[in-house]
């Protein structure tokens, strides 16, 4: 699962959501890039034990462990950014990841939905990058941060059916962070370079739940012809984070195999 590009690293990038699906293929190419991993999940430990047992085992030469942290707790963000600086040395890198999604009519949304969503999608991310430029700020160190994002802040998806893909509070939180971007790109440089990484559909556990007839139907409204495989995805995240994007910052780079166009 690496990029398969020429592309160095040093020191060590965090990985919110690292464990699984497109996370753990940002993790697998920042190491295989050379640099130390330090994967954030929530609550499937099972998975992050695996994730790390599997990145190990291929990349010898790297450190590479999974801390347990909920990003929407700001508190416990702070603390676990500051101790992997400490256990893992050197934070060079973030990727903001962590993502969740309720699939509602906007009708049946509610409080608790919203704070789900958004609490993780906005204020994980927020919460994620404050605490590495933090620490970069108070080290007189500089470091390079990529958002995931998703083309869902571009697009509403019609599904099979020909209604929209009911998923309000994860669009209009996806749509925030492109701002979000752009907004910290700006207080932060020169010191922090921050982009966005778009993806349409991917093919991880968050597209494999849905219905059959509509995983045709998207694949039909996508030139390509198909969801994106998650390296895919890693490939363009490691580039931004990397020393070849140097001159980029603020950005939104979308990856949906075309799916815009129409
Ligand atoms: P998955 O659902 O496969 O994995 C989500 C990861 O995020 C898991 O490691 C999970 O930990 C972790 N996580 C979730 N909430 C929190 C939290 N509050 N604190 C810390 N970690 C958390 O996600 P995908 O790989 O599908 O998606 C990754 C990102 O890409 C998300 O931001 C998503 O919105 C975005 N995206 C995905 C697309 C797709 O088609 N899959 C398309 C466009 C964007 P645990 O396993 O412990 O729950």
């Amino acid at each position: 699962m690496s990029s398969g590009l020429p592309i160095k690293l040093n020191g060590t990038v965090i990985i919110t959501g690292g464990t699984r699906g497109i996370g753990l293929a940002y993790s697998c190419a920042a190491a295989h890039a050379g640099a130390n991993v330090a994967l954030i999940f929530r609550q499937r430990r099972e998975d992050a034990d695996k994730a790390v047992e599997e990145i190990q085992k291929k990349y010898k030469n790297v450190k590479v462990k999974a801390y347990q942290c909920d990003v929407s707790d700001v508190e416990a963000t702070n603390k676990t950014f500051h101790q992997i600086d400490q256990e893992m040395g050197n934070l060079s890198g973030l990727m903001a990841n962590a993502g969740r999604s309720v699939v509602k009519p906007a009708m049946e949304l509610n409080e608790e939905d919203f704070r789900v969503v958004f609490g993780t999608n906005v204020l994980g991310v927020f919460n994620s990058c404050r605490a590495a430029a933090k620490i970069w700020q108070e080290s007189h160190r500089s470091g390079s941060i990529v958002i995931t994002g998703s083309m869902s802040a571009q697009i509403i998806n019609q599904a099979a059916t020909n209604k929209p893909l009911t998923q309000a509070f994860y669009n209009s939180s996806k749509a925030a962070v492109v701002n979000l971007t752009k907004g910290l790109a700006a207080e932060w440089a020169p010191r922090v370079r921050v982009n966005c990484i778009s993806p349409g559909y991917v093919d991880t556990d968050q597209t494999r739940h849905m219905d059959k007839n509509i995983i045709k139907h998207q694949e039909e409204n996508v030139p390509l012809r198909r969801f994106a495989e998650p390296r895919e995805i890693s490939s363009q995240a490691i580039f931004l984070l990397s020393d070849l994007a140097s001159y980029m910052t603020g950005s939104d780079v979308v990856l949906d195999g075309g799916q815009l166009i129409w």
